[in-house]
């Protein structure tokens, strides 16, 4: 048995990450028993026919019960909500986590509802596409990719050991950070990009002397890239600008300033300004690559990963 198993998981919330941590558990048998808890029946029941657990409940209460490891995959607004149903019914000595994308709120809203018996360690996996729900995931959506761990500072060190051991299985790569230090990462480099591609594909859309057929046709120009990130589930994407707002808000005055000023240097037609900057941010796409968070292939990589969900959806085991 390797020292990564846990007797007993419970998964709460079964979506895209719920259901991609369901098939690697099981893959790489990370688990004795997997219990999956979700709010409706219908996903529950969608989750049972793709044999995603061995048991199935829509009380998250009896779900956490006995388990080692509880691992909550809601959208971040139901964080509290789960808390307080989980609260009483958890086994002394279990750890808990979370996947929100959001962590200074995560952790404030389940804190106060966790017993002191349990180690509480939020979680957030840097890995994720633009579908939700428990057909979307798939086992190799974690590797490669970074978990980020927000323990607070008195958090027992073997519980975070066992949980990066956790991850690591997951094939992820692990780092530790404070809260708010995630939440400022966060807001630019994932929450920023989905803000300005909702806003970019809402004004296409409003546009009057382009018809809705002109921006589809020629959306290879650029215009589509921007719509995979846009087409992400509105309620996650609605919890996180509200339960990240400082970090988002002051990223959004920067992001304005800069616009401003790229916006200036078009008028003036500053031709070596706009090349500065277009060659800097070139250089940043090459980093991306060399850091193996991207292949350097046309469509920006997706085609490989929209394949593994697909082989996947058909065997989730
Ligand atoms: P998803 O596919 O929409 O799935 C959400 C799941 O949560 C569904 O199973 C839903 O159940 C369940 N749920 C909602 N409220 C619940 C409650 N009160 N009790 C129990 N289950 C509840 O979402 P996801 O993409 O997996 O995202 C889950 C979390 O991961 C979010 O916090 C998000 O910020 C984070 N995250 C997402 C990504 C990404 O790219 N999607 C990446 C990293 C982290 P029903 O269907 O039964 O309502």
């Amino acid at each position: 048995m390797s020292e990564v198993h846990f007797d007993r998981i419970a998964l709460i919330g079964i979506g895209l990450i719920g259901s991609s941590l369901a098939r690697v558990i099981r893959e790489k048998k990370l688990a004795g028993t997997v219990v999956v808890a979700s709010r409706s029946s219908e996903t529950l029941e969608r989750a049972h026919a793709l044999g995603l657990g061995d048991s199935y409940t829509t009380s998250n209460a009896e779900a956490v019960r006995d388990a080692d490891l509880v691992i909550v995959s809601v959208p971040v607004g139901m964080s509290e909500k789960v808390a307080r149903e989980i609260g009483s019914h958890l086994k002394p000595g279990a750890i808990v986590t979370d996947v929100g994308s959001t962590k200074k709120s995560v952790f404030e809203q389940m804190q106060p509802h966790l017993p002191d018996t349990v180690h509480f360690i939020p979680g957030h996996p840097i890995a994720g596409t633009e579908q939700s729900g428990p057909d979307a995931g798939f086992a190799r959506l974690f590797e490669g990719r970074w978990c980020i761990l927000t323990p607070p500072a008195d958090t027992d060190e073997e519980a975070i050991a066992r949980l990066t051991a956790f991850w690591l299985a997951c094939g992820s790569m692990v780092d530790r950070m404070d809260a708010d230090h995630h939440d400022r990462i966060l807001a630019i480099v994932s929450h920023l990009p989905h803000i300005i591609a909702y806003n970019i594909v809402g004004t296409a859309d409003d546009l009057e002397t382009v018809t809705e057929s002109e921006v589809i046709k020629y959306s290879a120009s650029g215009f589509r890239d921007f719509t995979r990130l846009a087409a992400s589930d509105p309620t996650m994407w609605r919890d996180v600008c509200l339960h990240n707002k400082d970090a988002i808000l002051e990223m959004l005055a920067r992001f304005s300033e800069d616009l401003s000023s790229l916006q200036r240097a078009i008028r003036w037609g500053d031709g070596d300004k706009l090349f500065d900057l277009f060659s800097h941010t070139r250089h940043i796409r090459k980093s991306i690559l060399d850091a193996g968070q991207d292949v350097d292939v046309p469509d920006f990589g997706r085609h490989g990963a929209v394949l593994d969900a697909g082989e996947n959806k058909s065997d989730p085991s």
